[in-house]
């Protein structure tokens, strides 16, 4: 028998995966397009999978626990020690790993609604209390957050830029909400600055977050493999903090948490700036091609900093089924308290096409 507050858990639901909708709907996968994960529609970049054969024959060994030579190439590419670098298995691993380190059972945590909703997960998982701070135009309300801190608050989690909704937090309100909870706090709040989707801000956007973690004790910023640098199924992310929060995070880290072929893979993503660059460039045109498709069926969307949209379909659930059908793959969030929206992840031109007629004629059914 579970205890009360894991027994209150509503489970993740991931994106439908194509081989699953293939069989219900009976259709070829090989016509399915998935646009529901955030994933990187290039695959993985084919300096990884040379990593990855290269690394294959280790495979009867554990992984490097420590992480050696991912985190000296983290640490050269952020200008960061190693002792401030925490490797996770996702960077869904750092968030559980900074929960872990610090809730328990009468801890309070603060975070947006409409945010990542393992910040839910994490939270109830250690018994917790969460503090859901009404979202501001869809996006972090950060002197609401700032007020809503309470004595028993030990984690604030930012995601920018958000998912589902897409939005952004300049550098500015960042810092300034920083300065505050540490002025009023000290380190007793620690702040997760979640970046999973940094490499798909404009790069005038994107926040300086290292040299953060330089000014703030009290801030972890967590990055992502699994989106721009296209490792979403090896599971590689990290952590970047100050070494005695980078310390506790390594005590109830597994020793193996990152697989080998995740280590060797990341490396090579690491040091590839043409995919990077790549996936950049497919992100901004598909944005742009799925944004005018939404203007031009007069639909509302949020403007996105990321690698989806958010759309607003009106009766989303029949949307996507009729979606479904038509072996289209995109996110419902009604989950995440947006009953009226699909979140569609950017994919190559033709993927997004395929959501853009199946979309039209659907709408027009609906009219
Ligand atoms: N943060 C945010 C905001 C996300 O959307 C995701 C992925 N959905 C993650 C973290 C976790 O990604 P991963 O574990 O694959 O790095």
């Amino acid at each position: 028998i579970p205890p009360p507050h894991i027994a209150a858990i509503a489970p993740y639901q991931a994106g439908k995966p194509i081989e699953e909708l293939a069989r219900e709907f009976g259709l070829d996968p090989s016509g399915i397009v998935k646009l529901a994960s955030n994933e990187n529609p290039l695959g993985m970049p084919e300096s990884a999978r040379r990593a990855i054969s290269d690394a294959v024959a280790g495979l009867g060994r554990y992984p490097d626990p420590a992480g050696f030579d991912l985190k000296k190439a983290l640490s050269e590419r952020y200008g960061v020690p190693q002792n401030w670098l925490t490797l996770g298995n996702g960077s869904n691993d750092i968030l559980e790993l900074v929960a872990s380190a610090l809730l328990e059972p009468g801890s309070s945590v603060v975070y947006s609604q409409f945010a990542f909703v393992v910040y839910r997960l994490a939270t109830q998982a250690r018994g917790a209390q969460h503090i859901v701070v009404p979202a501001k135009d869809h996006g972090h309300d950060l002197p609401a957050m700032l007020e809503a801190i309470r004595d028993n608050t030990r984690l604030v989690f930012i995601a920018n830029p958000n998912n589902p909704t897409g939005t952004y937090l300049s550098n500015d309100s960042i810092e300034s909400f920083l300065a505050a909870v540490a002025k009023r706090h000290g380190t007793r709040v620690t702040v997760v600055l979640d970046e999973a989707y940094n490499e798909f801000l404009e790069p005038e956007l994107r926040v300086d977050s290292i040299g953060l973690v330089k000014r703030y004790p009290n801030l972890l910023v967590s990055r992502s493999f699994s989106k721009a640098y296209g490792l979403a199924g090896l599971r590689v992310g990290f952590g970047v903090a100050q070494p005695v929060l980078t310390d506790l995070l390594n005590r109830v880290r597994q020793p193996f948490n990152v697989n080998s072929l995740a280590q060797a893979a990341a490396i090579a993503a690491l040091g590839d700036q043409k995919f990077l660059a790549e996936s950049f460039e497919v992100n901004r045109a598909g944005k742009a091609q799925l944004q005018s498709a939404f203007e031009k069926l007069g639909l509302t969307y949020l403007p996105s900093y990321a690698n989806f949209v958010l759309v607003k379909v009106g009766d989303a659930a029949h949307v996507n089924l009729e979606l479904l059908k038509r072996g289209v793959i995109v996110r419902p969030v009604k989950g995440d308290g947006l009953p009226e929206w699909l979140r569609v992840s950017i994919g190559l031109p033709q993927e997004n096409q395929k959501f853009i007629d199946a979309l039209t004629v659907v709408m027009k059914q609906l009219a």
